[in-house]
């Protein structure tokens, strides 16, 4: 099962529907897997991105009405509705505090996407917040990891 984040993973913060080149890949996951096995799973499950993916990729379900990350219940309603065992899903997501952290909680897979999209030029008061997140919770896990 596959799970994408949105924001930095799809396109960049606050925007309603993933890039071009993004829309494509989706497309190309969703005629591989299965519109069944793709998932996706944002803190910000805007009612629009929602629209949008019951409109464009019909099939992917739009998680929403649960804790958001780093809780693992996001990934467990993941697993509940594939019927998947948590060990058989993957999240794609660009914040260690929060989405990768809830894999770790969730005992999922998990791929940290380290240059997600950003757009400093539509944005740039909340992406470099984003930015500025990334990178002092980065600072922070390799503070953890050194003191293991
Ligand atoms: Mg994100």
């Amino acid at each position: 099962m596959l799970a994408l984040d949105f924001d930095g993973v799809l396109a960049p913060h606050g925007e309603n529907r993933p890039l071009p080149e993004c829309e494509a890949w989706l497309a190309r996951c969703v005629a591989a897997l299965g519109a069944e096995r793709v998932f996706i799973l944002s803190n910000r499950p805007d009612p629009a991105r929602a629209a949008y993916f019951n409109q464009e990729f019909p099939g992917v379900r739009f998680i929403s009405g649960v804790r958001k990350k780093p809780y693992p219940d996001g990934l467990l309603r993941v697993a509940e509705l594939s019927g998947a065992e948590t060990a058989r899903i993957v999240l794609l997501d660009d914040r260690l505090l929060t989405g990768v952290l809830a894999t770790c909680l969730a005992g999922t897979g998990v791929v940290y996407i380290t240059a997600p999209y950003v757009s400093f030029r539509t944005r740039p008061v909340v992406e470099g917040f984003f930015a500025l997140i990334r990178m002092l919770e980065r600072w922070y896990v390799a503070l953890l990891n050194a003191a293991a």
